[in-house]
Formats: C-alpha cells, sequence, structure tokens
C-alpha cells in the first residue's frame, strides 16, 4: 500500500515536486490507526507537515484500510539540530538551504537531488507541460459542464480587446474535467499563438520557494507576469503565509495588466480557507463556474469516447452496448474512474484474450464501485448526536438562541459538518436553520482555533468524530 501511496503522489504532483519533498519519505510502520513516516530532515518534517498532511492522509486513506492518521518523525542519529526558525513560514529560503544540505542521506542521494532540482527549475518557470490529449475535442459537453465549456471556449479563443471573464474560475468535485477544461484552454491558447503558462498549486509553491533559494525570486515573479494566460490548477493546494501573498501579488499584476487567469479548485473561492479575505475575492471577481455531476447521459459518452480512443491503439478491443451500459450505470463518481474502468477491461481483454462479457466487467470493475461509495455523515446525524452530548435539543441547535449553552454545540455541529460532510458551508448554513454561510465559515474558523489551543476540546471533538464515522 505504501508504495501505492508513493506512485499516486509522484502521478498527481509530477515528478519534480515529488523528489523536493516525498522522494526521501519513508513509512516506518503503521499501528493502531496511525501510519508513522519518517523523513530525514526537520526542514522536510516541517514543509510537508504545513503543506501537504492532508494530502497525504488522504492518499493513505483511500490505498490502505485503517489508516486514520499520520506522524512525520525525523529520522536518522544525525537529524540537523538546526531546524526552522520558530515564528517563520517553512517556506523561509534561509532555513532551507542549509537544512537540506545538513541532511543526513548519503551525499550521492543529495547531489541527485539537487541535479534534479536544478534541471527542473526551467521547467518549473515555463510552467508542467499540457497532456495532448485533454483537448476541447476530446472534451464531451453534458448539461452539468456546458456552461464551463462555452466559458472555457470563450477565454482561449479570445483575442484582444480585453478578457471578458478574468479571472476564469472552475470548481466541481475530483475526476469532473476541470484538469482536462484548463489542459484545453491552454492547447487552444497556445494555437492562437498566445504565450501560456499552466501550473499546479503545487509547482506554483516549488516554483516559488526554489527561486527564493536560488535567489531567483525576482526572476520567477517577472517570468510569471510576462504571459499571456496564467492557467492555476488544484488552487486550494496554495498554502503559507508568503506564498499566498505573493500568488495575490501575481493574480492582481496579471489582471490588472489585463492579463488572462484562469483557476480551477475543489471548491468556490469563498470557501478556500487556507487564502486571504482579498485573494479570495479577487478570485470570486470574475465568472466562477461550477462542473456539476455527472449524468448517465454524460458518463455513457465519455465512456464511448475512450473506448474509441483505446480502439485505435487495440483494434480487436471490443465492448459490447450492454456492458459499456453497465459500466456507466455503475460508476457514477467521476471521469477518472471511468477511465480506469476502460483500463482495467482492456487488461483484462488482452490478458485472457477472452471478450468481455457482462460478469467478468462486473468483477473488473467491482472495487471501483464499491470504493467510491464511502459512509456518508448526514448533517441531522451529527446535529443530534451533537445535542445530546451537551444537552441540548437539535432544535435549541438550529434555533436562533445566543446562549453560550447553545452557541458551543451549534459551533461545534457546523464544524463538523465541514469537516465531515462533502456540503458546501451555504448548503450548511441552510441546514442549520437557515444561516449565512459566513457564519459557518466563522464557527468552522473558531472551533479550529480553539481546538488549536485547548487538548479537552480537541479530545472531545475527535471522540464526536469517532461516533459518527463509525
Ligand atoms: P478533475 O481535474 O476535475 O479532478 P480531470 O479533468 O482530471 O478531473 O478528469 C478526470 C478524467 O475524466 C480525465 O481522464 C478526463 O479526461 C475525464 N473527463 C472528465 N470530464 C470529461 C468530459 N466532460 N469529457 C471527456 N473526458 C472527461
Ligand atoms: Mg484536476
Amino acid at each position: 500500500a505504501w508504495q501505492r501511496v508513493k506512485r499516486r503522489l509522484r502521478a498527481e504532483l509530477g515528478e519534480d515536486v515529488f523528489a523536493s519533498w516525498f522522494a526521501r519519505l519513508e513509512l516506518q510502520e503503521v499501528s493502531g490507526g496511525t501510519a508513522r513516516l519518517t523523513v530525514p530532515t526537520r526542514f522536510l518534517k516541517s514543509w510537508i507537515e504545513s503543506h501537504y498532511l492532508d494530502r497525504v492522509l488522504a492518499t493513505f486513506r483511500s490505498e490502505a484500510d485503517g489508516v486514520e492518521g499520520i506522524e512525520v518523525g525525523v529520522r536518522g542519529p544525525m537529524a540537523p539540530a538546526r531546524a526552522a526558525p520558530v515564528g517563520m513560514a517553512p517556506a523561509a529560503p534561509k532555513a532551507a538551504t542549509p537544512v537540506r544540505l545538513a541532511a543526513s542521506a548519503p551525499a550521492a542521494a543529495e547531489t541527485a537531488e539537487a541535479d534534479r532540482a536544478g534541471r527542473s527549475e526551467a521547467a518549473d518557470l515555463s510552467g508542467a507541460p499540457l497532456d495532448p490529449r485533454l483537448t476541447f475535442q476530446s472534451f464531451v459537453v453534458g448539461r452539468s459542464n456546458a456552461l464551463a465549456h462555452a466559458a472555457a471556449e470563450r477565454v482561449a479563443a479570445h483575442d484582444g480587446g480585453g478578457p471578458v471573464y478574468n479571472p476564469l474560475y472552475f470548481h466541481a468535485g475530483v475526476g469532473l474535467g476541470k484538469t482536462h477544461l484548463l489542459h484545453a484552454i491552454g492547447h487552444a491558447a497556445k494555437e492562437v499563438g498566445r504565450r501560456v503558462i499552466y501550473l499546479t498549486a503545487d509547482r506554483f509553491m516549488y516554483g516559488f520557494v526554489n527561486a527564493l533559494k536560488t535567489q531567483n525570486a525576482l526572476a520567477f515573479k517577472e517570468r510569471l507576469r510576462a504571459i499571456d494566460v496564467l492557467i492555476l490548477d488544484d488552487v486550494q493546494f496554495i498554502q503559507g503565509r508568503s506564498i499566498q501573498a505573493e500568488f495575490g501579488h501575481t493574480l492582481n499584476a496579471l489582471i490588472d495588466a489585463g492579463r488572462q487567469v484562469v483557476a480551477a479548485a475543489d471548491r468556490p473561492p469563498t470557501e478556500l480557507e487556507s487564502l486571504d479575505e482579498r485573494v479570495r475575492s479577487r478570485l470570486a471577481g470574475g465568472l466562477v463556474v461550477e462542473i456539476g455531476t455527472l449524468d448517465e447521459a454524460l458518463r455513457a459518452t465519455i465512456l464511448q469516447s475512450r473506448l474509441e480512443a483505446v480502439r485505435a491503439t487495440h483494434p480487436a478491443f471490443e465492448v459490447s452496448p450492454a456492458v459499456a451500459e453497465y459500466v456507466a450505470k455503475a460508476i457514477t463518481a467521476n471521469g477518472r474512474d471511468l477511465e480506469g474502468a476502460v483500463n482495467r477491461l482492456l487488461a483484462h481483454a488482452t490478458l485472457t484474450g477472452a471478450p468481455v462479457t457482462l460478469e467478468t466487467a462486473e468483477t473488473a470493475i467491482r472495487d471501483l464501485v464499491k470504493n467510491r461509495e464511502p459512509k456518508r455523515v448526514k448533517i441531522e446525524d451529527i446535529q443530534k448526536l451533537v445535542a445530546s452530548r451537551y444537552n441540548v435539543s437539535r432544535s435549541d441547535i438550529l434555533s436562533e438562541r445566543r446562549t453560550a449553552a447553545v452557541v458551543k454545540p451549534r459551533q461545534i455541529a457546523m464544524y463538523l459538518s465541514k469537516v465531515l460532510t462533502l456540503r458546501s458551508l451555504p448548503e450548511i448554513g441552510r441546514r442549520f436553520g437557515g444561516r449565512d454561510h459566513t457564519t459557518v465559515l466563522h464557527a468552522v474558523r473558531k472551533i479550529e482555533k480553539a481546538i488549536g489551543e485547548d487538548s479537552a476540546l480537541c479530545d472531545e471533538v475527535e471522540l464526536l468524530k469517532r461516533m459518527l464515522q463509525d
């Protein structure tokens, strides 16, 4: 499972990001639901903890049953005494260089890593390469993504006269086509001769930190600002005080200069909790479009087009209409799983040489079907449980009452709703007696802060989470 976690991180973050932060991350043990990971330096530890903990945990949880938490430690007797100075952002360049060089890993590994970082620098300044498969042509338009698609085409084709929607911002859950649309915009804009940079949040952070380390920050910024279209993917992962400030400056500079910015994230700008209020409102100031879940018709068409693409290289690969229908019905979650299902069927057909029957299809994709039905916690259950633990009634929680005895459980319940369900802040607000989303956000922030300061509360909330989840 650990190898799969690493492989996925590598695939999702890109080679250079992975090599810098994760290549020397090792699994020590898994016990009591906690995976203990180690790295050779404190700098790496603090960087991973502050920027990637959620990411690593999420990946772990989806690959290994029973892992509920992770811990990162510094390994080896030669762990450097010099840690990042307290109070400084982990990205601080001064701390980064000496600590990394003082690492206890063999010199050869160090050099190789430095080499990779050096070589990839040109690459991260010019952005990540665009995937040639992700074009407008291969993008299937349906009810849930029609608006996003129209806006994307409009922005990509736009020539002169000042951008229409700036920034253009997409949000949607995983696998619903955000990255596909962003790449499509990139290709189309390049075709008409515009200078395009596509960056994921990870690459943006990495490029910026790297530029600081090599005293190239100015060049990095100028480079970013000397383009026509900046495309930023997975903006929700941008974290860290100095980096998000830089992100804000870049955004302002580009938009003010009339350059196009396109961004995507898993949530609307107002819910990007790790970003400053001003940055969030700047992101929300253009056109914000949500991409909805894929309905069955859209899934069936995406599936057909994937199957056709595969047939170009595997002409003998046949999938009957009945099997295709079954797959499109069964895999409801997202486009990524549809792609995974096609790969499974192909592997099956190639390995056995037998045609894909309904039965073999069922077996081949069984885990994709099951895995995608995570246990959902209901807001109503959260409200009931919290109410009973704090000796108030559920209607107190939904009411307008503002006494301390009611306010605290209400805020905890809102916090849990945000953490344990996929509901948006406005939706949570509605389910808490029609409150505004800012009230929910306030509650979430408040409890987050209180948990950090009060270990009893931290345990209490942790306990509530466990009770709701099993
Ligand atoms: P996201 O970035 O939203 O997580 P991706 O853009 O990576 O999702 O999409 C996941 C997979 O599903 C990709 O292989 C993508 O090509 C495919 N996909 C998603 N939506 C569509 C669509 N409307 N048409 C064709 N392929 C799609
Ligand atoms: Mg994506």
